[in-house]
């Protein structure tokens, strides 16, 4: 049994979810596999696995797996739920990819959907666990929707043929689950969805009748404004009453009429100072424009007069419980901002604290602390804060409707950060968190009109993205036919093809016939290996076939560089001029625009161990700082993955890597060559160019993919050079005309 302490039961008897345990386990033990939907904070992350522990589902040694899309729900949900069971880390643990406190003795096992999917490469039917529970499944990302898939199969496995059945739990905020339901590919029955009935309190939800396009000034404006106009402490509240009160005077013989037990009615006094409000405050005409609405609204709701109007009534408290929109007419003045910062009106101190994925973990619970005594609470959050992290206390969201994407670079695989308008569901999941403890109000820092132009729900990830990866990981799992995959939503078979061509022009791909023209194809011993290393299919095959000691951490460091996004600041700067200048010395022209950027992070590796530092280091060469920070952590990770594959090694990650000589160039360059077999160039001959009337002096390629003419990216130190055939790492457009970039010549 569970030992609970006072706290944790009473808290937990508030949920919504716990007085649907008995539903909830009655649907598992007659399904084996079982929707569940909630608001964000109804307790299904913390509970559900609460209830199969209770239920006996880590009897006979068998574990309870839990995969979250982010490593932070992975570590702080462990951490939560190893609280309230009273038990230890080593009991519920977590792992994400090369962190985990996970032992023998781990029964609950909080995970990344990536760690399961590696897992299941070993060991594909989860013989250890008896329940997998797929955690905010409406994320949509390419590893959770391949893991449902899996996991369809693997569930119908285990109990017609090894007769010991695994529960799959598919978690969700919300209830888009179309894609789950109605797809008889996945699930040949249709499981059954538990709608968890939450209370959430009303939102009001305020649009901007404009959208600025610095919507970070925006927020801190109208946060300001939240903060100094809006009540939260006592100190507010006892002013505001007091506003409201002079506001609404009672009637001066009005009485409080009381019924009694014997029906008796007890007339009482009404305390004077209802009536005489001395208000030695100046008057704030900005209460007062809210008394004034208040008036309204009351107006429109008909109540009785009350003869208390307490704050919640005020402050926000909507006309029903349903999510209420209408543009704002309050609109921001900077005036404002400046009047009272200037006058110094003594605010109430700020408690601010950030949210998101790369946040250290210790950083990241502070959320959950309640902030200190006479502070405003306030979180300063990404989308991760949208329904993976339940973040308490919040009253006022202020919403700038905008999304940061990862999207993947369809030639290369690697990816860029875009800021785009967020979806419609993202957006009232944002603003359902100013609805949890009591009703709330979201401003919208965009008009009802651009919020009418979201999308509805945000396109799963696997239809945005190339799949390059996602195929080599799922052939990993010996999985031949995908185009058989039971996929929550299939990619389009274009997106398969060419991923298919792609895999096989780099050597991890081979056809293998099965009678009937019928076709599938499976990795080849290179492409096992390249599948380990969590980076683009064209980097791993590097990282595969560096296999020369001298020459690996050389190559760990280009694939870092190249992975991360604008390491080197601006392309024309002055100062990465440098960084040219001095990759294009002599032999060194080998590697072209690819050692540029070795040199550039090898020197700022070891610009960490000076006295100067990175930052300065940095700012002083034209890098990015973070990028170089990124490209440090993926080169840890790519070491520790070699290590691991190929024993005795030792690979280390050297601070002070020197440049490489001639000889290990020309070694590396092989390799690079290698990655890049599928994005080769060839200059044009001068009749091609007459031909292609090309007017301009710039050497124009062609690349047998493209149809179209492609020219060198002005940045690149092999501009002048104009070597007959080059590899590159990416292609973009530009006016219409292509440019190659990351080049490396192929001439000996
Ligand atoms: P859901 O998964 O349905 O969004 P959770 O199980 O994450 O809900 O959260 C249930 C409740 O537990 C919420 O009220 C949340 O505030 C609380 N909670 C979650 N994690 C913590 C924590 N680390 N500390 C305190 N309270 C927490
Ligand atoms: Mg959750």
């Amino acid at each position: 049994p569970i030992l609970r302490s006072v706290e944790i039961q009473q808290m937990r008897l508030k949920l919504p979810i716990l007085s649907e345990e008995h539903l909830i386990m009655e649907s598992i033990n007659e399904n084996d596999v079982v929707i569940i939907t909630g608001e964000t904070g109804s307790g299904k992350t913390t509970q559900v696995p609460q209830f199969l522990y209770e239920a006996g589902y880590c009897s006979d040694d068998k574990m309870i797996g839990i995969t979250e899309p982010r490593r932070v729900a992975a570590i702080s949900m462990s951490q939560r739920v190893a609280k309230e069971m009273n038990l230890s880390s080593d009991e519920v643990s977590y792992l994400i990819r090369f962190e985990g406190n996970t032992s023998a003795k781990t029964q609950i096992k909080f995970m990344t959907d990536g760690v399961l999917l590696k897992e299941m490469k070993n060991d594909f039917i989860l013989r250890k666990y008896s329940a997998i529970i797929v955690d905010e499944a409406h994320e949509r990302n390419i590893f959770s929707d391949i893991l449902i898939g899996c996991l369809s199969r693997v569930t119908t496995y285990r109990r017609n043929k090894l007769k010991k059945p695994l529960k799959l739990i598919i978690m969700s905020a919300t209830l888009n689950l179309g894609d789950y339901i109605e797809n008889n590919k996945l699930f040949s029955t249709t499981p059954p969805v538990i709608k968890l009935n939450t209370r959430q309190f009303g939102v009001m939800v305020h649009f901007n009748k404009k959208t600025p396009v610095d919507y970070v000034k925006e927020a801190f404006q109208r946060a300001v404004k939240i903060h100094t106009r809006l009540p939260d402490g006592q100190q507010e509240v006892n002013r505001l009453v007091k506003k409201l009160r002079k506001t609404f005077p009672l009637p001066h013989d009005f009485k409080k009429q009381k019924i009694l037990s014997n029906n008796e009615i007890k007339i009482e006094k009404i305390d004077e100072t209802h009536f005489n409000i001395e208000d030695k405050e100046n008057d704030d005409s900005d209460f007062e424009v809210s008394a004034k609405k208040f008036k309204q609204r009351l107006k429109k709701m008909k109540e009785d007069c009350l003869p208390n109007i307490c704050l919640e009534d005020y402050a926000t408290k909507p006309e029903d419980d349903e999510m209420e929109m209408y543009d704002t007419d309050d609109e921001l003045d900077e005036e404002f901002f400046e009047e009272s910062l200037i006058l110094g009106h003594t605010f109430q101190p700020m408690w601010v604290l950030p949210l998101y994925s790369l946040l250290p973990s210790k950083e990241q619970t502070k959320v959950f602390e309640e902030p200190p005594k006479g502070c405003r609470y306030c979180v300063v959050a990404t989308n991760i804060a949208e329904t993976s992290i339940t973040i308490p206390y919040v009253k006022y969201v202020i919403d700038c409707g905008r999304t940061k994407v990862k999207l993947y670079d369809k030639v290369t695989g690697v990816s860029t950060y875009q800021v785009i308008w967020t979806s419609k569901a993202s957006a009232d999941q944002r603003a359902g968190r100013a609805g949890r403890t009591s009703s709330g109000h979201c401003y919208r820092l965009y008009s009802s009109a651009v919020f009418n132009d979201f999308e509805a729900w945000s396109p799963p990830e696997i239809k945005t993205k190339p799949i390059d990866n996602l195929l080599m990981q799922m052939k990993a799992l010996n999985l031949e036919c995908v185009i058989d995959f039971p996929f929550p939503s299939a990619p389009d078979t274009l997106q398969l093809k060419t991923a298919e061509k792609r895999l096989t022009l780099l050597g991890a791909l081979e056809q293998i016939y099965r009678g009937n023209k019928e076709y599938c194809s499976k990795l080849t011993p290179l492409g096992e290996n390249m599948a380990k290393y969590p980076v683009a299919p064209r980097f791993a095959k590097m990282l595969c076939l560096g296999s020369d000691f001298d020459i690996l951490p050389y190559i760990v460091l280009i694939v870092a560089a190249l992975s991360v996004q604008q390491l080197l600041l601006n392309a024309n700067d002055e100062t990465s001029q440098r960084w040219r200048t001095l990759a294009g010395t002599g032999d060194s022209f080998l590697l072209g625009d690819v050692m540029v950027l070795l040199r550039a992070l090898g020197a700022a590796e070891y610009a960490r161990t000076t006295n100067e530092g990175l930052e300065k280091f940095c700012a002083r060469y034209g890098l990015r700082c973070k990028a170089v920070i990124e490209a440090r952590k993926l080169r840890v990770q790519l070491t520790n993955e070699i290590n691991l594959n190929v024993p005795n090694l030792n690979l280390a990650v050297d601070p002070c890597l020197p440049v490489p000589t001639n000889e290990q160039a020309r070694r590396l360059r092989q390799i690079i060559l290698c990655g890049l077999a599928d994005q080769v160039a060839r200059r044009l001959t001068d009749i091609e160019r007459k031909v292609a009337k090309i007017t301009s002096h710039k050497p124009a390629y062609r690349v047998s993919e493209l149809e179209h003419i492609i020219y060198i990216n002005s940045s690149s130190i092999l501009k002048k050079q104009q070597p007959e055939w080059i590899v590159y790492q990416e292609v973009y457009q530009m006016n219409n005309k292509f440019y190659a970039r990351g080049i490396t010549s192929i001439e000996p």
